[in-house]
């Protein structure tokens, strides 16, 4: 048999396996057999650490090769491990094949021990930084290695600071860190029973058993399960061991931090920071201050011009931005480390347009690299990335960016204060379709109930305005406007900040910057349209929505909610005038008022979308949305029969006045005959009988409507069925305004699209009422208006008979947030902020599905949809309009079961766009 192999110098292992020796690992073989400048070390692979987790001892071989492995290192370095007079120290890191920062252990200066300090001395001339350089190598091996409580050595050294009378660590001299050492060894001579361990070999074993061991710690092990590292991802930790080098050894020594480009805005340049004369640790410790790298030209000009030639091959050779280590000795330059570069949303756009056109890499990569929701960054508000602010509260990060302004608790005020040009936040428990005008005004939205698909998430979403939703450690109480959050209230007025990226509230402004839609991200995208075979639309519901889906690159309208037209101030009471209307005339009438402006909305949607096609959704949701709750109106009419009382004992004021005192009543004898005039006239008017009549008549309409499960009951193609006049006025006008339109000479593509439809034969019944108003507009326009008829696919029945419904239908829509409530039977409203957030912290579900498509139930029905649809018309266009169609995961499901476009709310455009991209370029360009 064979032995196993574990341990690889790094002019042998094989960069490209990560798997094997680690990120870090992998890179250090890479980066010393392309030539680079690496100190000599090797790696000690991930099976090894496996190994020895599973037997909790090393297996047999890996000793013997790591013990042959320090010989090699010693011979080509020519230093002695533990020698007191040239010792060779070195690193011991870890490094898995995810790279998970800080979550596993790390120890410098191996090999120190009371020898080979004084060669440590002897080699760099400074007492002071080797006997620093031992106490903070007894220290980190006594915590990490030997599991030594670190507040001991924390006590020890503010013990040493005060008997010295040093403020800070770097006023303690030679001998005081002499001392400092000294009882760092008793410390750990007490604590484990034994001497600090002198052999540094013995040192090497212990540390090894505990970087592996540190696979295993809760910190990595939360990180994993935080970050969803699987054993496919990372399996165990690999062990660097590595020549240490010094920075610190005089002003030809230096040590810092390299990015090859700026990763806060991706500048073609070098940047990062160094420190001469000093130790990597001090860089992050913040001791002493770093220059920047630009200024090492002057500094340092013979290093920069290395450091520059570092950078290049780093570039050329990983094909992509490199964070990298250095350390500067004794004026050689050696890279320590380097990693695929982190950067912000803007630096990652800029460095893919630039590379690609620089031919560093592909376009196909340049569109791969980037993680599309990371785009969110450049389209919407954000809190400085320098705030640090306590938040107050958290909910649901329903619709990203961030605001502050004043707490409004209903819209009409959210209107009111916002027109006269206050910032406002609109505070409510949950918002309702009659909310729409306060949302204009609002900078965002903030809900105590409802989760991410709930109407105020939604509606912000569409309009690209921060929103929290389900916040609900918030009480509100809007009938005194005020909440209370714990201890604090906060009345109408104050300001708070929210962020919906992350669903954090904070009290009081907070500093926000502003997006940026640049040309590089312009070209990006279009680089990205041209690999995408998805189409990406919007979901817009008025002109303003729709100019702004073009202007981020929306190919048309997949989906225009008529219902958001309808419940802007003006139009309101006419919609609930219909509704209250007792006969079909009276509705008739009614609608014959709302024809022109529906007419003239969809003119001003398909002026805006000239030239694209515009999904237009007929009405969808329950009638009584439109109208005041049961529990308003019984308030409102009990306030009117008050005031009816009140009227009548005011009736009786000039005679009772006149009893009680003659002198009072002669006084104010002009002011009481004003009074009875217009109580005269007030009841004359009639004006309290009326009103608290209305109000009855809507209480008993809104009873007769109240159904058990509104969002399971009349709503959508059933409306459209019982009242076929809706409908028909919807569908004249969508006619009309096209017919308009295209007398102007503007293109139009109108798509009607019929919601809720679970049967065929609704179906085709409101396909009957197409056919007739089509008739209509051809006559009294003169104009044979092209359009498509289709349906949504969102109740589980419509996907069953998707073969039947393609025979009437041109496209189909998924409406996926329907769909999934229907194939889970979780109400939406009620999922998210009740078992939903369980369910995913258990395992139980691995996503909110409303968030995520639940590819393996919902995607399932979906894919029978399309198959069934398309064979019996092959032609079928195929969308997706629920929220997911703005998902990247999700929308590369929606390619791989072939649909034509995908539409989401505006500002999530550019991010399906370049999902669209990616999901037809497949895997490996990432
Ligand atoms: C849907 O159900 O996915 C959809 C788009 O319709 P709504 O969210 O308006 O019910
Ligand atoms: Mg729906």
């Amino acid at each position: 048999m064979v032995a196993s192999k574990y341990v690889y110098t790094f002019e042998e292992g094989d960069g490209k396996n990560k798997m094997l020796l680690g990120g870090k690992g992998a890179n250090l073989c890479e980066m010393t057999q392309i030539g680079l400048n690496v100190p000599p070390g090797f790696t000690i692979s991930t099976e090894g650490c496996l190994a020895y987790l599973e037997a909790d001892d090393l297996p047999g071989g890996l000793w013997d090769e790591v013990k042959q492995q320090m010989s090699a290192l010693a011979a080509k370095t020519g230093k002695g491990f533990g020698s007191a007079d040239n010792p060779l120290l070195v690193s011991v890191r870890s490094g898995s094949a995810m790279s998970m920062p800080g979550m596993m252990d790390t120890i410098l200066n191996l090999g120190l021990n009371d020898q080979s300090l004084k060669g440590l001395i002897k080699q760099t001339g400074n007492e002071r930084f080797a006997w620093d350089s031992y106490r903070r190598f007894i220290q980190l091996f006594g915590k990490v290695a030997l599991g030594v409580d670190d507040s001991l050595f924390d006590n020890l050294m503010l013990e040493i600071k005060q008997e010295a009378n040093a403020k800070q660590d770097i006023d303690l001299n030679a001998d005081a860190l002499k001392k400092l050492a000294g009882r760092f060894l008793q410390v750990v001579k007490q604590q484990t029973g034994d001497d600090f361990p002198q052999d540094p070999l013995t040192q090497l074993e212990i540390a090894v058993k505990a970087v592996f061991r540190s696979w295993n710690g809760k910190r990595a092990v939360d990180y994993r399960k935080q970050f969803r590292i699987t054993k496919e991802m990372a399996h165990g930790t690999a062990v660097n061991v590595c020549t240490m080098v010094f920075g610190n050894m005089g002003n030809d020594s230096a040590t810092g931090v390299g990015f090859t480009r700026n990763p806060g805005n991706g500048e073609n340049i070098i940047y990062g920071e160094y420190l001469v004369d000093a130790q990597g640790e001090d860089v992050v410790a913040g001791i002493r201050t770093p220059h920047s790298l630009a200024d090492m030209a002057k500094e340092m000009p013979g290093i920069f011009k290395q450091l520059g030639n570092l950078r290049e091959r780093l570039e050329s050779h990983y094909k992509e931005v490199q964070d990298f280590e250095f350390t500067i000795e004794k004026g050689q330059l050696y890279c320590l480390q380097t990693r695929n570069g982190k950067m912000n949303a803007m630096a990652m756009v800029r460095t893919s347009v630039e590379m690609a056109e620089e031919g560093v890499f592909s376009r196909a990569r340049a569109v791969g690299r980037i993680e599309p929701a990371i785009l969110e960054q450049l389209l919407v508000p954000q809190l400085a990335p320098d705030f640090k602010g306590e938040p107050l509260a958290q909910g649901l990060s329903a619709s990203p960016g961030a605001a502050s302004g004043r707490i409004v608790f209903d819209a009409d005020t959210a209107e009111l204060r916002g027109k006269s040009g206050e910032k406002v936040i609109l505070v409510r428990e949950e918002t309702k379709p009659e909310d729409i005008h306060g949302f204009f005004q609002a900078q965002g939205i903030l809900t105590s109930r409802g989760g991410k698909t709930s109407h105020a998430a939604v509606v912000a979403r569409g309009m690209g305005k921060p929103c929290v939703s389900g916040c609900e450690a918030i009480h509100i109480d809007d009938i005194n406007k005020k909440a209370k959050v714990g201890d604090t209230t906060l009345f109408e007025g104050d300001v708070i900040t929210i962020n919906g990226g992350t669903g954090h509230v904070y009290a009081g402004e907070a500093p926000t910057v502003e997006p940026e839609f640049t040309e590089d991200l312009n070209t990006l995208l279009s680089w990205a349209d041209e690999f995408a075979k998805l189409e990406v639309r919007a979901n817009a519901d008025t002109p303003g929505d729709a100019i702004r889906a073009r202007q981020f690159g929306a190919q048309g309208i997949g989906l225009c909610r008529t219902e958001r037209m309808f419940n802007s101030t003006d139009r309101l009471p006419i919609v609930q005038e219909m509704i209250l209307a007792e006969t079909l005339e009276e509705r008739q009438a009614v609608l014959d008022r709302l024809l022109p402006i529906q007419r003239s909305d969809f003119q001003g949607i398909f002026k805006a979308m000239r030239g694209l096609p515009v999904t237009v959704r007929l009405l969808d949701p329950p009638m009584h949305e439109f109208l005041p709750t049961a529990a308003q109106l019984e308030l409102e009419i009990t306030h009117l029969r008050h005031l009816r009382d009140t009227i009548k004992g005011l009736e009786e004021l000039p005679e009772t006045l006149k009893l009680l005192s003659p002198n009072l009543h002669l006084k104010y004898a002009d002011g009481l005959t004003g009074l009875t005039r217009a109580l005269d006239v007030f009841k004359e008017n009639h004006l309290d009988e009326d009103a608290i009549q209305q109000k009855e008549t809507t209480l008993r309409k809104v009873r007769a409507l109240a159904e058990v499960n509104p969002m399971l009951g009349h709503r959508g193609v059933r409306l459209g069925i019982t009242y076929p006049e809706v409908y028909s006025m919807q569908i004249q006008a969508i006619l009309e305004a096209a017919a308009l339109c295209a007398q102007e000479g503007i293109v139009v593509h109108p798509e009607i699209m019929v919601p809720q439809v679970a049967t065929v034969e609704e179906l085709s019944r409101i396909h009957g009422y197409v056919e007739r108003m089509h008739q209509l507009v051809k006559l009294k326009h003169g104009m044979d208006v092209q359009y498509k008829f289709g349906s949504m696919l969102e109740v589980v029945r419509a996907c069953m008979r998707a073969g039947r419904m393609a025979e009437t239908a041109q496209f189909f829509s998924f409406g996926t947030n329907d769909l999934t409530q229907a194939t889970f039977s979780f109400s939406r409203e009620d999922a998210e902020n009740k078992f939903l957030p369980d369910y995913n912290k258990s395992g139980i579900l691995e996503d909110n599905p409303f968030e995520v498509l639940d590819e393996k139930g919902v995607g399932d029905v979906m894919k029978i949809a399309v198959e069934r649809g398309r064979s019996t018309n092959p032609d079928l266009k195929i969308g997706i309009c629920g929220e997911h169609g703005g998902h990247p995961s999700s929308i590369t499901f929606c390619h791989s079961i072939g649909l034509t476009y995908v539409s989401c709310s505006g500002p999530r455009v550019p991010i399906a766009r370049l999902a669209a991209g990616q999901a037809n370029l497949g895997k490996g360009t990432s």
